[in-house]
């Protein structure tokens, strides 16, 4: 036979071996769904789960802000911060809604379009532009001196960031959720298209990958002084078709589910809208935070601290170097862990567990990352995939001046 590829019997092989790959795959993403974390002791600290930057129907985002709410009641989430596009119409709109609606604390905040880039706006009470500030440095300073707080947007999305020596800056998105599908190739886009209806969570869990390029923007940022790490939705639930006709896709919960940051408070919320927004502003502020993709198991127990004798101190936390003293990372999880720990973005100690140790010898820098050991295809060794990104403690030989001031 000269063209045996034609004959019935390879039909038969090439269609069997098709269903293989398609069947391996989809339990390859199946690997990687949302697994639900086991029960926690309670250890006095509180992680408040939620979503920053959010857009409404005030911008282009596709829903109400009771839709939003809703979403995030759904999601499990205690607060959400909404960041419309800036003009001085939607921030009013959406600052009427600021407050606990339906138990979730409504932050509101904008997304400003500088000459350098997107940036998030936070804590500020009318929209920067009417402040007359004029170029990025100017703009900047408006944000500081008022007591805002300012976040680079998408550093690395559709509309990069691109001042990075001018400041003061507060923190930028190390994580940004609507970047995350961009930088995927064709195949990994179609593969968790086809398998989005079956396995929403899963399929979109197969596109979050770490961003490295972002990771080592933020270590070098953070040379110059403390800059917070968090992660961002940009969630719209809305993709323009053509005229006014649009799809509410993804959807705000199915966003909420994926990326969130964790706001570290010694107690809970109170209930008092105001007081609640103060601290979860200056948590924000002070790094005490850390960035997790929910979607892989609801990030409820993590612990990144510093340990000295009867002392120890979270993340954020600048500690003036002397010898003595140990960094501890703990996590609670139903997969298997693998914890890594970096000094000034350069790994230092790798383990696969739950309970990481690594007494302190230099000063610099410490952050650490956990990763959730999946199998994944083609199932030989255990894929880590990012889970938990925490914000850095600096033990400095001299203080560090001020964040953003
Ligand atoms: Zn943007
Ligand atoms: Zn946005």
């Amino acid at each position: 036979m000269i063209f045996p590829f034609f004959s019935h019997r390879w039909k038969r092989v090439a269609a069997v071996a098709a269903a293989a790959v398609v069947a391996l795959n989809g339990l390859s993403v199946w690997s990687q769904r949302p697994q639900t974390a086991p029960e926690k002791a309670p250890d006095g600290q509180h992680r408040i789960a939620g979503a920053i930057h959010i857009h409404s129907r005030f911008s282009d985002g596709g829903g109400t802000i009771e839709e939003i709410v809703a979403a995030a009641r759904q999601a499990n989430l205690q607060y959400v911060i909404l960041t419309d596009h800036n003009d001085a119409l939607p921030f009013a709109l959406a600052k009427q809604y600021e407050g606990y609606r339906d138990g979730v604390l409504v932050i509101v905040g904008e997304e400003v379009n500088t000459s350098a880039g997107h940036l998030l706006v936070l804590n500020m009470d009318r929209p920067v532009e009417q402040q007359g500030a004029n170029g990025l440095p100017a703009l900047l300073d408006t944000i500081a001196v008022s007591g805002g707080l300012s976040f680079i947007a998408h550093p690395d999305g559709r509309r990069p960031w691109t001042a990075w020596s001018v400041g003061p800056l507060h923190g930028i998105e190390v994580f940004n959720a609507d970047t995350e599908w961009r930088n995927d190739g064709p195949l990994e886009l179609l593969n968790a298209l086809f398998w989005l209806s079956w396995m929403p969570q899963a399929a979109m869990n197969t596109l979050i990958d770490r961003p490295d390029s972002v990771m080592a923007r933020w270590c070098a940022l953070l040379k110059d002084g403390p800059v917070t790490g968090i992660g961002s939705v940009d969630a719209h639930a809305r993709i323009p078709l053509f005229g006014d006709w649009a799809i509410s896709f993804p959807s705000y919960a199915q966003m909420f589910g994926l990326i969130g940051t964790r706001i570290v408070l010694d107690g809970p919320l109170t209930g008092d809208a105001d007081a609640d927004r103060a601290r979860l502003m200056e948590a924000l502020h002070a790094g005490r935070c850390y960035i997790a993709v929910e979607s892989f198991e609801r990030a409820d127990r993590f612990r990144f601290e510093w340990v000295c004798e009867e002392d120890t101190a979270g993340m954020g936390a600048q500690i003036v170097w002397k010898t003595g003293g140990r960094i501890e990372t703990t996590v609670v999880s139903s997969s298997p862990t693998r914890l890594r720990l970096f000094r000034d973005g350069e790994p230092v100690k790798e383990i696969d567990g739950a309970t990481l140790t690594f007494p302190i010898s230099l000063p610099g820098l410490y952050h650490a990352e956990v990763y959730q050991l999946r199998r994944v295809f083609p199932f030989v060794n255990p894929t880590p995939k990012l889970w938990i990104v925490s914000n850095p403690i600096f033990i400095q030989t001299t203080p560090l001046q001020n964040r953003g001031d």
